[in-house]
């Protein structure tokens, strides 16, 4: 029985590890799918940068699929070292702003720059290089904590790494755990949250630091502590940086520079906060709604 069943044993770990190889396989594949949708000119340089640049949407248009237009016509500017922040109805496009920027496509129409640089005239390694972004779900690797925050700078020391997690609020949680930065992540390890996920992310961009920062927010619900802990987190990483915020919660929203409204593609509204508060139009009405579900 025992030689039976240690055989039978080893084919069902075989058959797990096989099984999470092809699932990283199928992930692999999924980011290469997303990588050849774009590519680099013959003879493309490198960004060049100095500092926090001036990124500008001009004129963009968009569409995943010839049929159904996205994006019609998107132009906005985000200052060196400013926040931008887009908020809107779920589907409209806000995301896709996000992914455009990064360059997972190129635009229909229009021009996406960076001090003055075209982005689909520049490498798309150079582009990547000089950003860091925090999707709405951040996947991690089936590694340490320690790989996955220093993912991004992997000559990072001991001292950076948990410098970048205390400011992303995931210290105190990580060191709690019994093997501390050395526990395993992932399918295979330990299984955190959507918000501990997104300040594993955050915690990445700290310690890359980036000129560009691009944050998806998570849409799941937060209590107030919580939001009020994000958006001190989101404000350590936007800091001096030209930042992109795809908010959820208008609270995050509050002190960006400019809030685009985003609906079905096309910017409704944009001001600063008080601005469109004054306005008394959607996000007026959006604000008021969340004010009073909050209440
Ligand atoms: P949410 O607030 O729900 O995250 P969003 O405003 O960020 O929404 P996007 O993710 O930008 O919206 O999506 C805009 C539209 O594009 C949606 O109608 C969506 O179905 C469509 N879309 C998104 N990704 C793809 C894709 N890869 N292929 C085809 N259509 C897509």
């Amino acid at each position: 029985m025992i030689q039976l069943y240690i055989p039978l044993n080893f084919l069902g770990v075989l058959y797990r590890e096989i099984k999470q190889s092809l699932t990283d396989l199928d992930r692999m594949f999924t980011l290469l799918e997303k990588e050849r949708e774009v590519a680099d000119t013959p003879n493309a340089s490198a960004l060049e940068l100095s500092g926090p640049p001036t990124v500008k949407f001009e004129s963009v248009v968009f569409a995943y699929e010839p049929t159904r237009p996205i994006l019609h016509g998107i132009s906005f500017d985000i200052p060196a070292g400013k926040t931008v922040a887009v908020v809107g109805p779920s589907g409209s496009g806000k995301s896709t702003l996000a992914r455009l920027l990064f360059r997972f496509y190129d635009v229909g129409l229009g021009a996406i720059t960076i001090d003055g640089q075209d982005i689909r005239h520049v490498t798309q390694g150079s582009v990547r290089r000089a950003m860091g972004i925090v999707p709405q779900d951040t996947v991690l690797f089936n590694d340490t904590v320690r790989y996955n925050i220093a993912y991004g700078r992997t000559d990072a020391t001991e001292v950076e790494v948990v410098q970048a997690a205390r400011a992303a609020h995931i210290h105190e949680f990580i060191a709690a755990t019994p093997k501390g930065y050395d526990t395993m992540v992932g399918e295979r390890g330990l299984k955190l949250s959507g918000g501990e996920k997104q300040r594993v992310a955050i915690a990445r961009t700290l310690l890359k630091n980036p000129p560009i920062v691009i944050f998806d927010e998570a849409t799941s619900a937060l209590d107030s502590a919580n939001e009020r802990a994000i958006q001190a987190e989101l404000q350590s990483a936007a800091q001096n940086k030209t930042t992109l915020v795809i908010a959820h919660r208008l609270s995050t929203v509050v002190d960006a520079h400019e809030i685009l409204v985003l609906d079905a593609g096309r910017i409704v509204e944009r001001g600063s906060h008080a601005d469109l508060l004054a306005l008394n139009g959607r996000y007026a009405q959006m604000w008021a709604l969340q004010q009073s579900s909050e209440v």
